[in-house]
């Protein structure tokens, strides 16, 4: 015989029990088949919700009509496909069902309390009906169908709700049944049948349990459990989208899995059928020519680990005190009294100092456990001998499980690497002796960026890299669109994924929890109603979406953004930015920053600040790490500046040169925040600074290429007018220049010593800044390891396109921290 179970999924609506009758067929035209069925998908809850509704004293109408919503159209729309579906009979039985649960239900809002023998009745109609219709099915397609009890069946030991079956007693039952050779037989899941021959239950999803059972009693070929995927995974599929279907697992790896929370099987599935050694397959109703997963004797040898499982709704129970130590016989105690109190234990762990002893129960069981504990040990707890018992709900068990573990090294240094990646507390960890799992108690609310980190260490290798981008001027939008461009083959080639989660403006922001779409962002911004982006929305973002390695970019120039990394790296971001706020503000909120994201294990990166996209900040700091010391610096900075001097070389005034510059959009908005000098200056200060100078902007002496006289003007056409009185005085000193053979250059200056300044600078042809015009930008580093001739880094060091190349670099370095961590 094979057993087959189909979930309540696979029975939710007509077109799926048809595809359960398909498969019933086409399975026993090879050997005998018994189909064991669940609920339709919602019934059990609903019947479970009409119980706490009648003792509340409501007559349950919701649920009623909730339950008619589900089960009419179920057995109308066979009825309309199958012209030999008893409909009407159908219909008959189920309306039955519903007078007498409408009776119990006034029953019980008489009584006021629910017997549990009624509520184990209610709670499986569900399945009751499921078998209805599909034995009226396959009647309908000329099939012949054997209906059994499993109350008659499955001898069940326990609470009512939750009982164990006795296989062996099973067994015997079993025996005495005659089971027609030719029929598809037809059992309800979730139910059995105590001493008494009273209905009781197997627990919540226990159907699983209800066919593994047959499937022992019945000594079946092949148990079989049909959901609604292709099998198990290495994680839930549900909440991470590229866990790996496994091929084969042992019944101890099955077994584990479920135990700490894989729901696709109920934990007891697999104590009976390991016991008879029979195979376990699981599949997908509605992809039935996928292999599935085989669980049997035998592994897949090649996976070491074969999954990441979670166990919501713990609470950790700490018992400890002075008593404790060495004392005989304590720890049998607390046990015994868990459980007589009925209690299960999820989780031990004993610290070697005997001090204290830490556990774990379902939350709802953790206020049974505290009142046993506390009645076990009243005199100790009186004497002191106890501290009193420390309960913390709210828990969650996450574990790594797998065969292969038990001879390789390494994986719970991945594993705890993993949780800590994802800024994750572990409160207890436990191992089994048998070496196959791997477990630690971690807050409830960090389940997700749990699973997803553990996932990504074991399973995937792939990087995601979660982007929250403010700022989409110039450079942010430039961004934008080299991230759109390079996605597909960081993707492929590095398995780095990039998803951009947020994007915010001055006026308002759009998000998506998986990733926008970037090609509408524009678009979605303009139409956005969601009001200015804060910091708060930020730390909710993190928090909600759960995200594990998020990155907040900062493209503007705002100086308050800027006094909020702090906040964002304790948030658990990490900053990327070519805003020079942060950086040029007081040394304290300088030093402030870089403490901060030690602290947090988060990175602070701004190569693009200083020379757009050149590789100087990442540069510098390697040297100094190296052991180099800066001797001297001089540089031209300033794209804009490095154009106008340019042109001045070539005889042009210093008006002309500027309104070039300015028409060609090499300045700022306003070319005399270009010709003040201080945007070169905050970039001179950020290098000093990097250098291990302690020094604040008003210490860098700047000099104002001209009077600032000539800068005054409330926008760019009266500045450029302005401009022009300084023509004559400026090309009197590009004269001068000229005679020696010289050129003048503005040039940021860094001394052995500290001494910052910003000037005019002549320069003659031995100079490395002589040459460099056009825009470029030019950092000359003399230093211990480079002397007499100095490190020259030169390139374009203005302009959104390499500035936000510098940027993206930034982030990209940010896929090893994970590894680095
Ligand atoms: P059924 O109604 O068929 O009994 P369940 O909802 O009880 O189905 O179990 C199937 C669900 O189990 C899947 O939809 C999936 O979301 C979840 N699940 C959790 N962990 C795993 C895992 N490791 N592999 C597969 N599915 C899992
Ligand atoms: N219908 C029951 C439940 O939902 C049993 C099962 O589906 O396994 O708990
Ligand atoms: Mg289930």
């Amino acid at each position: 015989m094979r057993v087959l179970k189909f979930g309540g999924t696979s029975v939710a609506d007509a077109q799926r029990v048809i595809n359960v009758s398909e498969i019933a067929i086409n399975t026993s035209i090879q050997v005998q088949t018994a189909l064991v069925l669940s609920a339709p998908a919602g019934v059990t809850n609903i019947l479970v919700s009409m119980l706490k509704s009648a003792l509340a004293g409501s007559d349950c109408k919701n649920e009623f009509n909730a339950l008619d919503q589900i089960i009419r159209p179920l057995i109308t729309n066979l009825s309309a496909q199958y012209p030999k579906f008893e409909g009407e009979k159908v219909l008959a039985f189920y309306e039955d069902i519903v007078s007498e649960l409408q009776r119990r239900v006034s029953g019980i809002t008489l009584l006021g309390s629910c017997p549990d023998p009624v509520a184990a009745y209610i709670e499986c109609r569900g399945e009751a009906l499921s078998i209805a219709i599909m034995s009226e099915l396959l009647r309908a397609r000329e099939q012949q169908v054997q209906v059994i009890d499993p109350v008659e069946i499955l001898v069940c030991d326990g609470k009512f709700l939750e009982s164990s079956v006795d296989i062996e007693a099973s067994i015997e039952r079993f025996k005495r049944l005659t089971i027609d050779p030719k029929a598809i037989v037809l059992m309800s899941g979730f139910c059995g049948g105590n001493r008494q021959g009273q209905l009781v239950l197997l627990g919540r999803n226990g159907s699983d349990y209800s066919a593994a059972c047959l499937a022992a009693v019945s000594k079946a070929q092949c148990c079989e459990i049909w959901t609604d995927v292709d099998g198990v995974y290495s994680c839930d599929p549900r909440a991470v989208p590229d866990a790996v279907l496994l091929r084969r697992m042992s019944y101890k790896e099955a077994m584990e899995l479920s135990y700490f929370g894989a729901k696709v099987l109920h934990p007891r599935t697999i104590t009976p059928i390991a016991q008879y050694r029979i195979p376990c397959l699981i599949k997908n109703t509605l992809n039935p020519q996928g292999e599935g997963t085989l669980i049997s004797e035998e592994t897949d040898r090649n996976l070491i680990t074969k999954g990441i499982s979670d166990l919501k709704n713990v609470s950790m129970i700490n018992v400890s005190g002075p008593g404790m130590k060495g004392m005989v016989g304590m720890a049998g105690r607390l046990f015994s009294c868990i459980s007589r109190a009925n209690v299960s234990i999820v989780l031990i762990t004993q610290s070697s100092s005997e001090y204290s002893i830490t556990f774990c129960v379902h939350s709802e069981d953790a206020f049974a456990a505290r009142s046993a504990i506390e009645e076990e040990f009243k005199l100790e707890l009186n004497a002191h001998l106890l501290d009193p018992i420390e309960i913390q709900d709210k828990k969650a068990i996450i574990s790594v499980v797998g065969e292969g573990m038990r001879t390789a090294k390494g994986v719970s240094s991945k594993f705890f690497r993993a949780l800590a990646q994802a800024n994750i507390n572990v409160n207890a960890i436990a191992q089994g002796s048998s070496e196959r799992s791997i477990s630690a108690v971690i807050d409830g609310s960090k389940v997700s960026e749990a699973v997803f980190s553990c996932h990504t260490a074991f399973f995937s290798g792939r990087q995601i890299i979660d982007l929250i981008i403010v700022g989409v001027g110039g450079v942010g939008s430039a961004l934008l669109k080299q991230i759109e461009k390079q996605r597909d083959e960081l993707k492929k080639r590095n398995g780095i994924e990039i998803r951009v989660i947020c994007v915010a403006n001055s006026t308002s922001f759009v998000k998506d929890p998986v990733g926008l779409k970037i090609e509408q962002v524009e678009t979605m911004l303009k139409g956005s109603q969601n009001g200015p982006f804060t910091i708060e929305e930020a730390k909710r973002l993190v928090d909600d979406s759960h995200l594990v390695n998020p990155v907040f970019v900062d493209c503007t120039s705002s100086d308050s953004i800027a006094l909020s990394y702090l906040e964002l790296m304790q948030a658990g971001y990490h900053v990327v930015t070519p805003n020079k706020k942060a950086n040029t503000n007081s040394y304290e909120y300088y030093t402030g920053l870089r403490n901060i994201a030690q602290k947090c294990r988060r990175k602070f990166y701004y190569e693009a600040t200083v020379g757009a996209g050149l590789p100087v900040i990442n540069t510098l700091q390697n040297l100094l790490a190296a052991g180099d010391r800066l001797i001297e610096f001089n540089g031209i900075m300033s794209g804009t500046l490095s154009y106008i001097f340019g042109l001045l070389d070539e005889g042009k005034s210093l008006s002309q040169a500027t309104k070039d510059a300015y028409e060609r959009g090499y300045s700022e908005p306003n070319p005399r925040d270009d010709l003040e000098g201080m945007d070169v200056a905050r970039k001179l200060l950020i290098l000093a600074r990097e250098c291990g100078y302690k020094l604040d902007l008003s210490d860098i002496e700047v000099e104002c290429p001209v009077d600032v006289k000539y800068l005054e003007g409330n926008n760019a056409q009266e500045v450029l007018e302005n401009l022009k009185g300084a023509d004559e005085e400026f090309a009197k000193k590009v004269e001068l220049a000229k005679q020696e053979g010289k050129v003048l250059r503005y040039v940021a200056t860094i001394k052995d010593g500290g001494k910052c300044s910003c000037g005019i600078k002549a320069v003659g042809p031995e100079d490395p800044l002589f040459k460099v015009v056009g825009g470029e930008n030019a950092l000359s580093f003399t230093s211990a390891y480079y002397q007499p001739i100095p490190l020259v880094i030169r390139g374009y060091g203005a302009g959104t396109e390499v500035t936000a190349a510098g940027v993206f670099s930034d982030i990209l370095r940010l896929q090893n921290w994970t590894r680095e961590a």
